[in-house]
């Protein structure tokens, strides 16, 4: 069982578009279950509208997958019965401190890649064993606090499928509930994908450093833990994972250029390094040969013009 978890941020662009071709083939070459999971709880940088072109888009592509799409900002229950639960056991703490203080306060530089709500630095620790409860850390600083998840460990190894063995550094407690009460990427994502019995998560490298924590919610939570496969990400010419910066990558642009879904995702498969430049072909005609060690295995470049 897999899952493709676009976040409505944006159009559905080259870099998005090969991962999602990647975890379908994934799935699908096994004959397994694909689910849709719209991550939408990413406050101010969700767009509403872009949930609905992704779906077109997915469609246009040839992309399917089974049942009905799931919405995040539909489970907010789920993910605050599990926050209780980890405050419950001690697991978690109430956490006052702003960005700011937490950036003033930290001497270590930023890991970078902490997950798509960007992290920040390094959380030192400030509120870990101040409060009783969150009643207290309320009272006591008049701030609506957040929850931190207490980590104790200085790694998490595991063996990832495309990227291999990682050695799961994680420093620095993190967030799983935000001060506005909503959940952090961290935990949402981990209640959803035990609750949904995804046993495969294939996404973007740049999320390889949240796996670790991720990794630690799974066993605090008691759930069974995914096979997680990381694939490189596509960048610009400057190495960057691709943006509005590099051009229009979108596959709405390719659209209304007249670029046929064959085309396009013949492109996609090229990127992937499935078939020659120029091919042209429907996601269902790579099943039969697919195998990720095709791959290349660093960034690739999707800022070139396709041919065809
Ligand atoms: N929704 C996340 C994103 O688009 C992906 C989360 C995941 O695959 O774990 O960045």
């Amino acid at each position: 069982m897999g899952r493709l978890a676009p976040s409505p941020t944006g159009a559905l662009h080259l870099g998005n578009a090969r991962t999602f071709l990647l975890a379908w083939l994934s799935v699908r070459s096994r004959g397994g279950t694909l689910l849709l999971r719209i991550e939408d709880i990413d406050g101010p940088r969700v767009k509403p509208a872009a949930a609905a072109q992704l779906l077109d888009d997915l469609g246009w592509l040839g992309l399917d997958w089974d049942g009905e799409p799931v919405t995040q900002s539909a489970r907010l229950g789920l993910y605050a019965e599990a926050a209780e639960r980890l405050l419950a056991r001690g697991l978690a703490y109430p956490c006052v401190c702003t960005r700011r203080e937490v950036e003033e306060a930290s001497s270590a530089p930023h890991e970078g890649g902490g997950g798509p709500e960007a992290d920040g630095p390094v959380y030192p620790g400030t509120c870990r064993g101040r409060f009783r409860d969150l009643a207290d850390a309320r009272a006591a600083t008049g701030r609506e606090p957040a929850l931190r998840f207490r980590v104790d460990v200085d790694a998490v190894p595991f063996e990832d499928g495309f990227a291999g063995p990682q050695a799961g550094r994680i420093v620095g407690d993190f967030v799983i509930r935000k001060r506005d009460s909503g959940p952090a990427y961290q935990l949402a994502v981990v209640v959803d994908d035990a609750a949904q019995a995804v046993n495969e998560v294939l996404r973007a490298d740049d999320l390889l450093p949240s796996t670790p924590r991720q990794l630690l919610l799974y066993r605090a939570l008691g759930l069974d833990e995914p096979t997680f496969v990381h694939v490189p990400l596509v960048v610009g010419g400057d190495g960057l994972r691709l943006a509005k910066r590099h051009g229009d990558t979108s596959v709405r642009r390719f659209r209304e250029q007249g670029v046929g879904p064959a085309r396009l995702v013949g492109h996609l498969a090229f990127l992937c390094g499935l078939r020659p430049r120029g091919a042209v072909c429907m996601p269902g005609d790579l099943l039969a040969d697919f195998a990720l060690g095709a791959l290349p295995p660093g960034p690739v470049r999707g800022d070139e013009p396709i041919s065809g």
